[in-house]
């Protein structure tokens, strides 16, 4: 098959347009660079059913493929706020193009939502029933809201023109590959603990997040875009839930850091607890997480040290 990747030269869509080659796809990864590099992708730049563009999914584009993944969005707090107008035009304007695509050629569309439509969720676990406490207005909302019309947007293209969808609800994902400058805590805290500097734990790190590897996730993407007659919204993530203050203490014993835990103050609208109900994924999907958390912040690890030299 012939498949469209957005995103594809970021953290996961570097990794998922790897996974479609081995798989025997044709995949044309589509990337502004904001957030990605041609480094995440350059290995793949010789296959010859690997094909790269620079464009920009705010702006419609005309392509004949199969399936398409729309990851394109920067995922990162600090890389989402940078423009805010801009992040709710890539999911909107940008989800539009694609399900206008996928109406087009018929192709099946798959789009990555996050745990972040649950806002800072009232409900623990997360299942998919849940519809969130979302703030409208505040400065995670051009993320947040962007990403809950994209999910409006793909079930109405799905009632309205019978567009073959499947929507994800990704949740927190760390492996080789993620930006060292996005400002997201598994990049930070691994950083800081490599240069011996202060862990910056924001609040007073009693706030959790379960952390899934970059592998798993990939599994779980391709499973449901493989899956016939089941649409989502599915939870993919790791229910192994750590507080953040936990988090650090691991990653300063996993690199043998003598850093040493700072408080910083706690940004505006940080969710205090999250973690995925995957119950949803194991029934439809038979997916659930297989590599433990110790084993991939080693290889993350690995990953940072190696671009530090
Ligand atoms: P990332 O920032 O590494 O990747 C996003 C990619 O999209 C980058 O390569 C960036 O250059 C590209 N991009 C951004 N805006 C674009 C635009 N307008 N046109 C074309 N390309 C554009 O982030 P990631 O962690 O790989 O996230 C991939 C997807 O998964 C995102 O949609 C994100 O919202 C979703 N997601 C990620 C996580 C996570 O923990 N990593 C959690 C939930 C959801
Ligand atoms: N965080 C932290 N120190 C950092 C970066 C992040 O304590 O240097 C905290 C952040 O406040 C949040 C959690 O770690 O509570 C996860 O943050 P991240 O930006 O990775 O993801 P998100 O908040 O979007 O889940």
């Amino acid at each position: 098959m012939r498949v469209l990747v957005t995103g594809g030269a970021g953290f996961i869509g570097s990794h998922l347009c790897e996974r479609l080659l081995s798989d025997g796809h044709e995949v044309i990864c589509l990337d502004n660079f904001f957030t990605g590099s041609k480094q995440n992708i350059s290995h793949l730049l010789d296959n010859r059913n690997f094909e790269l563009i620079r464009h920009d999914i705010i702006q419609p584009i005309l392509l004949e493929v199969d399936r398409i993944y729309n990851l394109a969005c920067p995922a990162s707090p600090v890389h989402y706020q940078y423009n805010p107008v801009k992040t709710v035009k890539t999911s909107v304007m940008g989800t539009i193009n694609m399900l206008g695509m996928a109406k087009r050629v018929r192709a099946r569309i798959l789009q990555a939502s996050t745990s972040e439509v649950y806002g800072d969720p009232q409900v623990h676990p997360q299942t998919e029933e849940y519809w969130g406490n979302v703030n409208p207005i505040g400065i995670r909302s051009c993320y947040d809201e962007g990403k809950r019309v994209a999910e409006t947007l793909m079930m109405d293209y799905h009632r309205q023109n019978g567009v073959d969808i499947r929507l994800v609800r990704i949740f927190n994902t760390y492996g080789p590959r993620m930006a060292e400058n996005d400002g997201r805590v598994v990049s930070n805290f691994i950083i800081q603990a490599l240069k011996g500097e202060d862990i910056t734990v924001y609040g007073d790190g009693s706030q959790t997040r379960s952390f899934c590897y970059v592998d798993d996730l990939v599994n779980g993407l391709v499973a449901m875009m493989n899956r016939d007659s089941f649409i989502g919204p599915v939870n993919l993530g790791n229910p192994a839930e750590t507080s953040i203050l936990e988090f650090a203490e691991r990653i300063i014993s996993l690199t043998g850091s003598r850093s040493r835990v700072v408080f910083k103050p706690l940004p505006a609208d940080d969710p205090k607890q999250r973690q995925p109900d995957i119950t949803l994924a194991g029934e439809k999907l038979g997916w659930k997480p297989s590599v433990p958390l110790e084993d991939g912040l080693k290889n993350t690890i690995a990953y940072f040290s190696g671009r530090m030299k």
